[in-house]
């Protein structure tokens, strides 16, 4: 194995070259594995003349280094380029694509916030189904059959079987509370509830109402009317009042519409309030006692008072939304103006 061979080694190891894994490969083969071409020169080793074997083996040793270093060199080379062919050769000073985050959709904002104004107050979160019985959305509400109440909720029936409909009404979740707990009882049931209506502006066939529920002994008027004052202030501000319209619900005696002061006028009279400077947010009244005697719970010794308001009614008034419809038409431009979850 003469010089010249190896300086001829050497001369291809230099100017190898590889720009994939394939080429990669074959130069390990050629120059690095134990049948490679250096492997043969240190096989060689055996035949050489005992005062070279010094001077040969150094220079064998020099080629396996510069094979190996070269090797090292192409796998650089390779990885880079891959990494380019992935696309991965980034211009960090571009600026980012804008990711846009969800927000929170109004009513479940202003769902939220009657929420924890209430539990803030003792008030615990009920819920029941939205198909119901007669018994627990008419019936045990002190609706008699075939009384005219019941034609002031436009009931969605199940035809094969009368008895079933889609609650009109998130009170049927309060008669199941009294039905299942021994007073004291202050609960507070939000959900969705169904009218066979016409969708307009004002009116919607589907919306959500949060209705509250006090029961213990000695609960007065009184009570119902700070509580809603504690609720008005807490919702829409500190200067908001409250006035109370005598009306008629069979569930409750005596019954009352709630009214707020404007927001946009603050009394003054505009054409939200229609010029009166109120504007109505619910109804409300002391329940009953027969609704209380039909849930099992003795209206001698205990009294209560209930309210219901409209989660839609609430945003719009808060948020000075016009349209009950823009609620569930997803469009984007509504509902980006609600700020993001963060
Ligand atoms: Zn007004």
């Amino acid at each position: 194995m003469s010089s010249d061979k190896i300086d001829q080694i050497s001369k291809e190891i230099e100017s190898a070259s590889a720009s994939n894994k394939e080429e990669l490969e074959a130069y390990r083969m050629r120059y690095i594995s134990k049948k490679s071409v250096v492997g043969e020169l240190f096989a060689a080793m055996k035949d050489i003349a005992a005062e070279e074997k010094k001077s040969y083996g150094q220079q064998v040793n020099e080629v396996k280094q510069l094979a190996a270093a070269k090797f090292k060199e192409l796998i650089d080379q390779v990885n880079q380029q891959e990494n380019q062919n992935r696309g991965l050769d980034i211009d960090l000073t571009l600026p980012p694509t804008q990711v846009p985050l969800g927000g929170i959709h109004p009513l479940t904002a202003t769902r939220h916030r009657i929420i924890e104004i209430f539990e803030r107050i003792g008030f615990n979160l009920s819920e029941g189904p939205e198909i119901e019985d007669d018994w627990h959305n008419f019936t045990a509400l002190n609706f008699p059959e075939n009384h005219p109440a019941r034609e002031m909720q436009d009931t969605f029936f199940i035809e094969k079987n009368p008895d079933i409909t889609l609650r009109t009404h998130t009170s049927s979740v309060q008669v199941r509370v009294m039905e299942s707990e021994k007073p004291p009882i202050r609960t507070l049931s939000p959900g969705r509830v169904f009218r066979n209506e016409a969708i307009s502006a004002r009116a919607h066939c589907i919306f959500h109402q949060v209705e509250g529920l006090y029961v213990d002994e000695n609960v007065s008027f009184a009570d119902l009317k700070q509580t809603l004052y504690h609720f008005a202030k807490e919702m829409f501000g500190q200067n908001t009042k409250i006035r109370f319209r005598p009306s008629y619900f069979p569930f409750t005696e005596p019954s009352a519409e709630i009214d707020i002061s404007c927001l946009i006028c603050g009394g003054e009279g505009c054409n939200i309030c229609k010029g009166t400077g109120w504007v109505e947010i619910g109804g409300s009244g002391m329940v009953d006692p027969n609704v209380l005697e039909n849930c099992g719970i003795d209206s001698q010794k205990y009294t209560g008072f209930a309210f219901g308001m409209g989660i839609e009614r609430i945003a719009m008034l808060k948020y000075q939304i016009n349209d009950l419809r823009l609620f569930t038409e997803n469009d984007i431009r509504f509902l980006k103006q609600f700020r993001p979850l963060l």
